[in-house]
C-alpha cells in the first residue's frame, strides 16, 4: 500500500506493487504516447472463481489508478468448451464486483479474420508450415526439455503448396487431426514453446458466435498476442505459467510487425482448503459434490456472493494480498478475515437459535408478553435500536446448557444463573428429559423481574450472557452452515494416483432445519445480511420463501486471521 494525498489533505491507501512500478515509468518515458489500456481476457469455459477476481482488481484497478481503460475480452478460441451461459455469468461477476468496461467488451472470434490473414502473411514470409504430423509424432518431435528436438519432414513446403494446404485447411477439406499450421522458428530452441509451434488446428465444431463459418481454430498463443495488438493494450498482464510463452508472443508480433503490447507475469492467487481452476470446480458440479456453480462452498465470485461476501471485502482482499512474482498460497483465514471487518461495521445485530432448547420461566405470568430494547449495531449507534418480545416460553441455544458443566463452563447448568441478552437474569431450576432417549427436551427457570433489561439493581454477577428467542414470536428458519470443501489445506497432498476429489470433506454442508429467529427475520430478502449474536454473520439466501427464510452462514466471528499473522510475526 502506499499513501496518496489528495487537494483537499485527504490521505487515501492505493496499492502499489511492481506491474504499476513499470506503468508509472512507462507513462513518464512516454512509451505508449501516455496511454494506459489493459484486458481482463477470460475463457468463457466456465464461472469466475477469486483468483480471477484478483486479476480483474488489477486490471481494472490500473486502469483506475492511471487514466487508463480496461477491456473486457472473451477469449473464446476453443469451441468445443465454451458456452454462452458463462458469456453471462463472467459478464454479471465483473460488474458485482464493481468494475465496468463501459463499451468495450470484445470477443477473440470477432478478430478471426484477421488472425487468418496473419496467419497468411507468416506462410508468405516462410515463417510458417502446413505440417501434416500426427499429434503423437508432433509431440515426439518436439524432444525433450533437456534435448533439441527434430524437424518436420514438411518443414520445407514451398510457400505456394502451404498457402493452398491452408486454403484447404479452412474450406473444411480434411479431418480433424490431419494437418496443423506451425510457426518455422528453432527445433533446437531451449524454451519448448519455440520448436514450431502450433498456430492453427482442424476442429470441424460450432463455435457460439462464428457458427460453422471456421473449420479452424487459432491456438492461444498466437490468438491472444494479435487480439492484444488489435485493441491496442499496452500492459498485457498475465499469471506466471505464461512467462516461457512471452518470447513466443514478442516473436509473432514482430514477425508481423503490428503494434506490440508489453506482456507482464505475476503470480496466480492460491488459497488454502480449495482449489483453483474452472476445470476442477466442473469436476465438482458434474460430480454432484456440490450444488452447482454458485454453491456457497465455491471460491467462485458467484459462490462467495451467495454465500453473503460482499464486493468491497473481495476487492480488500485482493488488495491485501498484494502482487508478487513468486507463487504462493495465501491463508483462507485472510478472505474470512476481509468479511469480518467488512460486516462487523454494516450487519445488524439479531437473535437466533439455531439448535433450539425450550425454556419455561416457571414464574412468569402465562399471558403476558413485553418488549424489550435491542442494539442494531454497537460499532454503529446510527443504527439505533429496536424491540424484541419476550414472554414466559423461550428457546436457548442447546449448547448454552450443560447438565454437569466441566470447569470453564460458565453457562446455563441446574441451580446456575446467567444473564439473557436486553432481557433478565434467570436461574434453572430443573432439566426435563425424555425417558427413551435420555435427552433433555426443556428447562424450567426462574427469572428475576428485578433485573429488567440485564442489569442487577444489587450488582450481583453472572458469568455468562445468552442469547434467545420467544417461542411465541420465532420466525422458523433453516440455516446452512459451510466447512471447507477439502480436508486438507494443500489441494496436491494425495494419495499417489488420486486427485483433489479424494480429500473432499464430507463434512462441508450441515443443514440445520429447525433454527428459531426474532421476529424482524422474517422481512429477510436474499442478499441481507445479520450478526446473529454470539454465532457468526449470515445470508438470506435465495432459497428463502415467505414462511421460512434460509441462511448461509458466511462466517463465524472467531477471528482465525489474528492468530495466524500473530503466529507469522513471532516468527
Ligand atoms: P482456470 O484454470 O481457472 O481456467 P485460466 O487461467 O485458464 O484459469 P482464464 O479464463 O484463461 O482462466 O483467465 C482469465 C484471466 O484470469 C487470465 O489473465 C488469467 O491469468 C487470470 N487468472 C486465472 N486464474 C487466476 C488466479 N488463480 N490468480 C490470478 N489470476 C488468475
Ligand atoms: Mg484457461
Amino acid at each position: 500500500m502506499e499513501k496518496e494525498q489528495d487537494m483537499t489533505g485527504q490521505v487515501s491507501e492505493r496499492p502499489t506493487d511492481f506491474i504499476r512500478e513499470i506503468v508509472r515509468e512507462d507513462l513518464k518515458t512516454g512509451k505508449y504516447g501516455g496511454r494506459v489500456n489493459t484486458r481482463f481476457p477470460p475463457e468463457p469455459n466456465g464461472y469466475l472463481h477469486i483468483g480471477h477476481a484478483k486479476s480483474i482488481c488489477l486490471n481494472f484497478g490500473i486502469a483506475r489508478d492511471f487514466n487508463g481503460l480496461c477491456n473486457l475480452r472473451f477469449d473464446d478460441t476453443n469451441p468445443t468448451k465454451e458456452e454462452v451461459e458463462y458469456v453471462e455469468s463472467i459478464k454479471e461477476d465483473v460488474r458485482w464486483l464493481g468494475f465496468d468496461w463501459q463499451e468495450r467488451m470484445y470477443y477473440a472470434s470477432d478478430y478471426f479474420s484477421v488472425m487468418y490473414d496473419y496467419a497468411v502473411q507468416l506462410i508468405r514470409m516462410g515463417k510458417a508450415y502446413v505440417c501434416d504430423l500426427s499429434p503423437d509424432e508432433t509431440r515426439q518431435y518436439r524432444g525433450p526439455l533437456t534435448g533439441p528436438g527434430k524437424e518436420s519432414p514438411y518443414r520445407s513446403r514451398s510457400v505456394e503448396e502451404n498457402l493452398d494446404l491452408f486454403e484447404r485447411m479452412r474450406a473444411g477439406e480434411f479431418p480433424e487431426g490431419a494437418c496443423t499450421l506451425r510457426a518455422k522458428i528453432d527445433m533446437a530452441s531451449g524454451n519448448i514453446n519455440m520448436r514450431d509451434p502450433v498456430i492453427y488446428r482442424i476442429l470441424h465444431a460450432e463455435h457460439h458466435r462464428t457458427g460453422n463459418k471456421w473449420r479452424i481454430y487459432p491456438m492461444y498463443d498466437f490468438a491472444h498476442c494479435v487480439s492484444d495488438s488489435i485493441e491496442k493494450i499496452t500492459h498485457s498482464i498475465c499469471t506466471l505459467e505464461f512467462e516461457d510463452h512471452r518470447p513466443l508472443y514478442d516473436w509473432f508480433l514482430d514477425q508481423l510487425n503490428v503494434y506490440h503490447p508489453q506482456q507482464i507475469e505475476f503470480a496466480r492467487l492460491n488459497l488454502s482448503y480449495t482449489v483453483m481452476s474452472k476445470r476442477k470446480f466442473l469436476q465438482l458440479v458434474d460430480g454432484g459434490h456440490v450444488r452447482g456453480w454458485d454453491d456457497p462452498r465455491m471460491p467462485t465470485i458467484s459462490g462467495l456472493r451467495r454465500r453473503g461476501y460482499t464486493p468491497g471485502s473481495i476487492r480488500n482482499f485482493c488488495d491485501r494480498i498484494g502482487v508478487a512474482k513468486r507463487d504462493s498460497v495465501v491463508d483462507m483465514a485472510l478472505l474470512e478475515y476481509c468479511i469480518r471487518e467488512d460486516l462487523n461495521k454494516r450487519a445488524p445485530r439479531v437473535m437466533a437459535v439455531l439448535r433450539p432448547l425450550k425454556v419455561v420461566l416457571i414464574n412468569y405470568p402465562e399471558d403476558q408478553t413485553e418488549e424489550l430494547d435491542a442494539v442494531n449495531n454497537p460499532e454503529d449507534p446510527g443504527m439505533g435500536t429496536r424491540r424484541v418480545p419476550f414472554s414466559r416460553v423461550l428457546y436457548i441455544e442447546r449448547e448454552d446448557f450443560r447438565e454437569d458443566p466441566p470447569k470453564q463452563f460458565y453457562r446455563l447448568a441446574p441451580g446456575r444463573e446467567v444473564r439473557l441478552r436486553y432481557a433478565y437474569y434467570i436461574t434453572c431450576v430443573k432439566a426435563l428429559r425424555d425417558e427413551k432417549s435420555g435427552e433433555i427436551t426443556e428447562l424450567h427457570c426462574t427469572y428475576d423481574p428485578a433485573t429488567r433489561g440485564g442489569d442487577s439493581p444489587d450488582g450481583r454477577k453472572v458469568k455468562a450472557t445468552l442469547h434467545w428467542v420467544s417461542a411465541a414470536h420465532a420466525v422458523e428458519a433453516e440455516a446452512r452452515m459451510y466447512n471447507y470443501l477439502l480436508l486438507k489445506a494443500d489441494p496436491d497432498d494425495v494419495e499417489e494416483g488420486k486427485d483433489f476429489k479424494s480429500i473432499i470433506n464430507p463434512d462441508s454442508l450441515e443443514i440445520l432445519s429447525s433454527c428459531k429467529g426474532e421476529p424482524c427475520l422474517a422481512d429477510a430478502k436474499p442478499g441481507d445480511r445479520y450478526q446473529f449474536e454470539r454465532l457468526g454473520y449470515f445470508c438470506a439466501d435465495p432459497d428463502s420463501s415467505a414462511e421460512r427464510p434460509v441462511f448461509n452462514r458466511i462466517v463465524t466471528l472467531k477471528d482465525t486471521w489474528a492468530k495466524v499473522e500473530k503466529a507469522q510475526k513471532g516468527k
